[in-house]
């Protein structure tokens, strides 16, 4: 079974409250999920969306961790090792 070995790389919390992606923000454009960066806290939009923000920040910035802002949510997903996963708190 596929295993991440990037969890030292997640160093902030998943937001509380968020506007919504931050590039589409800035561009006018609509998303259609929400994750965070788990590295550096930038909110980005799903594959799914149109611009697919969170894994182009992934791949640009070298940040292989995101967590889904769905609510309901709590999985994340390693971009380097396209596995899925919980992170515990704490
Ligand atoms: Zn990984
Ligand atoms: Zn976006
Ligand atoms: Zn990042």
């Amino acid at each position: 079974m596929a295993t991440c070995t990037h969890l030292d790389q997640i160093q902030v919390d998943p937001p509380e409250e968020f506007a919504g992606c931050e590039e589409c923000l800035r561009i006018g454009g609509t998303w259609v999920h929400l994750r965070v960066c788990r590295t550096c806290g930038k909110v980005g939009c799903c594959d799914s969306s149109p611009n697919r923000h969170a894994s182009k920040h992934a791949a640009a910035e070298e940040h292989p961790i995101v967590t889904s802002l769905e609510p309901g949510e709590d999985w994340s997903w390693c971009f380097v090792d396209e596995v899925a996963f919980v992170v515990e708190p704490g």
